[in-house]
């Protein structure tokens, strides 16, 4: 870019880095995760509250606002015409007691790190685009596309906004959302869910097997309630499998002489289950090696056949694939629960462009009658692309270059973002490559610098896209 250009949008961060911090720490303190909806308030009092606070702080940078019946706001800048919306939110995760650096309401600055729920997600990175766009107007380019900031209010509960949002606005030619990651995440993988039916009749002692409360979340514990089982007999078979699965088990009696074996992995995310250990499979793996006889046995043996322990691509199932723009299939078990003398069990797939009705859903079904069992055919959640080949894609890569002098190239991810419903959307920032702002956790923060990066990477997109 033009280096007087450069040097003006450098000086007018610096120049208002504290500023821009301040602003940050406003909305950082209005705690704004969902409530009950209340008369002008869809998401509760609280997201409303940070909405209000966003419409100040966007009018105090000289912004044109508006508030869509407290849903969203947007803050434009340029004429009418439609050219780049940013696309950020101001509703937060709810937290745990176990911050150990601040309140999570009350944002401190550490070691050039500000901590504080919504810092990394998605405030911080909303006030950047804010100034963003500040800076734009303060340097007095013209534009000739409007650039729009749209401030929603329930992207972490539903995306109840931006759908009353889209419902009466058209998407912009092109959108960018720093609610994920540098440097830009062109794919988001499709999502096949589904649920294995597996009869139980009693004759091999399993009474039940419970295990996930959610389903993306690779379950970190599993049980299964036994009956007329010996515990010192099953023991050296629960040792052997143990050593395979990695898991630990544990058997304890229950009153009425049954016994109780609870199986314990470690969660992760269904988008990236081979960074967990699945309890639920680890348990499965067991009931199948147990010394004991049935149908309902073999049917044990016929599910760790379809689901391994530690099979996250669905090689056994027969849907394994990948294609080069976006990556492995995955695939998790990761609910079960005993209803009406069955067990059903659902899994989360991720799955990449090439996946097909057949190739997947039918294939997976297919593979389970053939062992008599039972999937729902369910339909693929379809995934989201946009083009690395694009004049868009490559601007974007190029300010992300030339403010961070890293290598620009576009990721693929297995979760989905606030823009896998646009065509013509991509997740662009806001955290650098290897950076754990612990999103969601305790002690989220936001690196300072990374803001402020952030904030010039964006003032220059808006230069090259909107002008
Ligand atoms: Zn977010």
């Amino acid at each position: 870019m033009d280096p007087k250009q450069k040097q003006q949008i450098e000086q007018y961060f610096e120049k208002n880095r504290n500023q821009l911090v301040e602003d940050v720490k406003r909305l950082v303190r209005i705690r704004s995760d969902r409530g009950d909806p209340a008369q002008d308030a869809p998401f509760g009092e609280a997201p409303k509250a940070a909405l209000l606070e966003a419409v100040d702080l966007c009018r105090e940078r000289g912004m044109q606002t508006e508030n869509m019946d407290n849903y969203v706001l947007t803050a434009d800048l340029g004429p009418e015409e439609p050219g780049l919306d940013i696309l950020a939110h101001l509703d937060v995760v709810p937290v745990a007691d176990n911050w150990t650096v601040c309140d999570p309401f009350e944002p401190v600055e550490k070691e050039g790190k500000l901590y504080g729920r919504g810092t990394a997600d998605d405030k911080g990175p909303a006030v950047a685009a804010l100034w963003a766009m500040a800076c734009v107007k303060e340097l007095g380019v013209p534009l000739k596309r409007r650039c729009r900031l749209i401030l929603g209010t329930d992207e972490e509960c539903g995306g109840g906004d931006i759908a009353h949002y889209y419902a009466s606005n058209e998407e912009a030619p092109m959108t960018v959302s720093p609610d994920a990651e540098f440097p830009v995440i062109n794919v988001e993988k499709g999502m096949y869910r589904s649920m294995v039916h597996v009869p139980l009749s009693g004759d091999s002692g399993i009474v039940s097997v419970e295990a996930g409360f959610k389903l993306n979340v690779v379950p970190d514990t599993a049980q299964a309630v036994l009956q007329g089982v010996d515990p010192k007999e099953i023991a050296p078979y629960i040792r052997m499998v143990a050593r395979e699965t990695d898991c630990t088990y544990a058997i304890g009696p229950m009153d009425d002489g049954k016994i109780r074996l609870i199986c314990t992995g470690e969660g992760a995310h269904a988008a990236s289950p081979e960074t967990g250990n699945n309890a639920l499979t680890a348990l499965i793996a067991a009931l199948a090696n147990l010394p004991v006889q049935g149908e309902d046995h073999k049917r044990m043996q016929a599910l760790n056949w379809l689901f391994p322990h530690g099979d996250y691509l669905g090689e056994a199932l027969g849907v394994a694939q990948s294609d080069s723009i976006s990556g492995e299939l995955t695939l998790s078990l990761n609910m079960c629960k005993t209803v009406d003398g069955e067990l059903q069990l659902q899994y989360d797939c991720r799955c990449p462009l090439c996946a097909t009705e057949d190739n997947l859903v039918k294939a997976a079904s297919a593979a389970a009658a053939s062992v008599g069992l039972t999937i729902d055919e369910t339909r693929i959640f379809p995934p989201h692309h946009v083009s690395a080949d694009s004049d868009f894609i490559k601007t974007l890569l190029r300010c992300y270059e030339e403010w961070t002098g890293d290598e620009g190239k576009c990721l693929y991810i297995g979760g989905g973002t606030y823009v896998h419903m646009l065509k013509h959307g991509v997740a662009f920032g806001a955290a650098m490559p290897g950076v754990d702002n612990r999103m969601h956790g305790a002690d989220e923060f936001a690196r300072i610098d990374d803001l402020i990066a952030m904030g010039k990477i964006y003032a220059q997109t808006i230069l090259e896209l909107c002008c």
